[in-house]
């Protein structure tokens, strides 16, 4: 584990080193104050939850502080559901928050200081469509030096007063969506295209969730971003590699406007395995009903993963392995996996639970007799403490732990063999009944009352333990098996072609699966093991009637497998 945490601690050095050389020289008064800043268009993923550990992580080591600021500039696709779920999110991965903003907030300080730029001379409104926008921008070459030089537009040398006269005229609804724009006056010949002559407002009659129809004018992502994180005295303003070629526009409105300048950091975004990340594709899957919401468990939001059954420290454990780089790269999903099981192994109370039973019939045992016997909670855990489980002459097994000709190496059940119960006696198996198609239906079996909880006192073993359920105790409930969204390691490789590699085997539903009556008194969200099984959580489908699990992660560990490699 120690090699693991300076893993960690290398990877998020180099913005590490660039705040303590911040706060030798007494920049940013040697603050810190960082801020997670969501577009509420969708709920959080698990890449977010990198970015959310990240910023929180790093204002609690430096003993400073980290907003949540919605950057909420584009109304048509933001939503208040959207808002909830994000906070919601945040808090169950166990971050506090230190202020809650938004970029609307700043609406009418951001117009003022576009008419500051506008009479700078550094802004003018221009007439051309996002098409002709961006064919006068040109796209040759990718941004880099000797990129060939983009074309003016025809409107960039407007007086000041015409284009104060315009931009007031655009905010009072004057005219159609789409037919203006304010745009920064910058350089049509940057090798940077983001800097020629960027859009900073366009028109767009769309009701927003906080404002309202007060606005038909909304701010640019980049013009809004760097003036917020300014407003609120950011310190290091940390983002995605994307934005690294929009750094220079970030420092470009700052200084133009003469304000209180952050640093802009970018880190590497979070790939997994058979996932796909974008939050466009994931509103794809959702609103097409390629899965039933959000929260559905085999959804990589953290409300998918939450519903799955996965744990706040499980979540965080893993951002921290997986470090903070300068470089893209893909993790593997065995990873996240791994880490759940690990936070589980040792939090998770044991049941019993058998999911694809077969009958078994005790013939030694009496018709209506019946004992309890004690299990034990959590092996890895001596203060969970024990719970009762009740025996009686009708159990069920699973059905793959018997096997009518069964190889030597079959350590499990077959006529003439023994097996442990566990928790309860040594059992023979002595007939198989069948149906009239030749399925075994039932298999009976003798018991060895000396046995009682396990060992033999004649210091005879056993290669196999089962586990069980007592058939008129136990509660019939429903599991839900998940495997991979995606039959494809890098989805987004795919292309267009992303939606035809989703695994139509994600879903198993299991409705006749019988369980120890001690479940009944877990609720919604609690974890567990099903011995040899898997870990599973309590799913809020459970009614008074049936409980629903669902399975968060099987007991194989696949990562140590890859590690070992
Ligand atoms: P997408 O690209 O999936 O639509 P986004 O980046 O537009 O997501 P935002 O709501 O703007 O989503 O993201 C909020 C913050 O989370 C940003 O700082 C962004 O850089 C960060 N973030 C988003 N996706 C990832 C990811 N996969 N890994 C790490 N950080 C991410
Ligand atoms: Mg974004």
């Amino acid at each position: 584990m120690s090699e693991e945490n300076n893993e960690e601690k290398k990877s998020v050095d180099f913005i590490r080193e660039i705040i303590n050389e911040h706060n030798k020289n007494g920049k940013y008064d040697s603050r810190v104050h960082t801020r997670f800043p969501p577009e509420p268009n969708g709920y959080l993923h698990i890449g977010h939850a990198k970015s959310i550990c990240l910023n929180f992580g790093l204002a609690a080591e430096y003993n400073g502080r980290c907003n949540l600021r919605f950057d909420d500039t584009n109304p048509s696709k933001e939503e208040q559901e959207y808002v909830d779920s994000i906070k919601e999110d945040v808090s169950w991965l166990g971050f506090e928050w230190d202020e809650e903003c938004y970029a609307s907030d700043y609406y009418e300080q951001l117009y003022d200081w576009a008419v500051e730029l506008i009479k700078k001379g550094k802004a003018y409104v221009c007439d051309l469509t996002d098409q002709e926008i961006r064919e006068y921008r040109g796209t040759m070459g990718g941004g880099k030096e000797g990129t060939p030089p983009g074309k003016d537009s025809p409107h960039r040398d407007r007086s000041v007063e015409e284009n104060l006269d315009l931009f007031t005229r655009m905010r009072d609804g004057e005219f159609e969506d789409g037919s203006k724009t304010l745009r920064a006056k910058i350089d049509m010949a940057h090798p940077n295209l983001n800097m020629r002559d960027p859009v900073m407002y366009r028109i767009q009659r769309a009701h927003h969730h906080r404002t309202g129809d007060k606005w038909c004018i909304y701010p640019m992502y980049d013009y809004t971003h760097g003036q917020s994180d300014s407003l609120e005295k950011i310190t290091h303003s940390i983002c995605t590699l994307e934005f690294e070629n929009h750094r220079p526009l970030y420092d470009w409105y700052l200084d133009e406007l003469d304000l209180y300048h952050p640093q802009q950091i970018e880190f590497a975004r979070l790939n997994l395995t058979y996932t796909v990340l974008s939050k466009r594709r994931l509103l794809t899957l959702v609103m097409d009903k390629y899965v039933d919401n959000w929260d559905d468990p085999r959804m990589p939001t953290i409300a998918g993963f939450r519903r799955r059954g996965y744990t706040p420290e499980a979540i965080r454990n893993f951002c921290k392995r997986i470090g903070v780089a300068k470089a893209d790269s893909r993790i593997d999903l065995a990873l996240l996996e791994h880490c759940l099981r690990d936070d589980l192994n040792k939090r998770a109370s044991r049941f019993m639970g058998v999911l694809d039973p077969l009958k078994v019939v005790i013939t030694n045992y009496p018709e209506d007799g019946e004992d309890i016997l004690e299990a034990v909670n959590n092996p890895e855990d001596e203060s969970a403490g024990v719970r009762k489980v009740p025996f009686s002459r009708e159990l069920y097994i699973e059905r793959e732990d018997f096997m009518e000709d069964a190889p030597k190496k079959f350590f499990r059940l077959s006529v003439g063999r023994e097996v442990r119960l566990r928790y309860a006696y040594f059992i023979t198996c002595t007939e198989v009944i069948k149906d009239q198609a030749g399925n075994v239906v039932e298999l009976r079996c003798t018991y060895d009352p000396e046995t009682r909880g396990g060992d033999a006192p004649d210091g005879r073993k056993v290669k196999g333990t089962l586990h069980w359920v007592s058939a008129k105790h136990a509660l019939k409930s429903e599991v839900r098996l998940y495997d991979r969204l995606f039959t494809v390691e890098n989805p987004d490789a795919e292309r267009d072609n992303w939606l035809n590699c989703l695994n139509p085997d994600s879903l198993e539903i299991k409705s006749e699966v019988f369980v120890e009556p001690a479940i009944a008194e877990l609720k919604t969200g609690d974890f567990f093991q099903f011995e040899r099984t898997g870990y599973f959580c309590v799913d809020k489908d459970t009614t008074a009637e049936k409980m629903v699990f669902n399975r968060s992660v099987g007991l194989k560990d696949s990562w140590a497998k890859i590690q070992n490699k």
